[in-house]
């Protein structure tokens, strides 16, 4: 027995290294009650590429984001700018903080 579900566990189970390379991870801390927030965002879908006419100092991917914790109902904006590789450029926050 457990042959099935240690199978299953395999399939939904993703290498560390291919985790890092779909998300971009950021830890935020909410104004209002202190939460710190793990926020993932998907490169495929959740951050965009900045179109040639609009890039801005050299950014090549954009991420705007709303963020709700679960202790309050404070709601949390970040935006994020992103040069080749997704090395971070510039980045925005209001409602919390950048925890780095
Ligand atoms: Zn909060």
């Amino acid at each position: 027995m457990g042959g099935f579900l240690e199978n299953l566990k395999n399939i939904f189970t993703v290498p560390t290294g291919d985790t890092t390379s779909k998300f971009v991870t950021f830890t935020i801390r909410c104004n209002k009650c202190g939460e710190e927030i793990t926020v993932r965002a998907r490169k495929n879908s959740d951050i965009s590429r900045v179109s040639e006419g609009e890039k801005l100092a050299g950014a090549e991917y954009f991420l705007r984001k709303e963020i709700l914790g679960e202790k309050c109902n404070n709601l949390i904006y970040i935006e994020v700018s992103f040069g080749p590789g997704f090395n971070i450029i510039s980045k925005e926050i209001s409602g919390g903080k950048f925890v780095e």
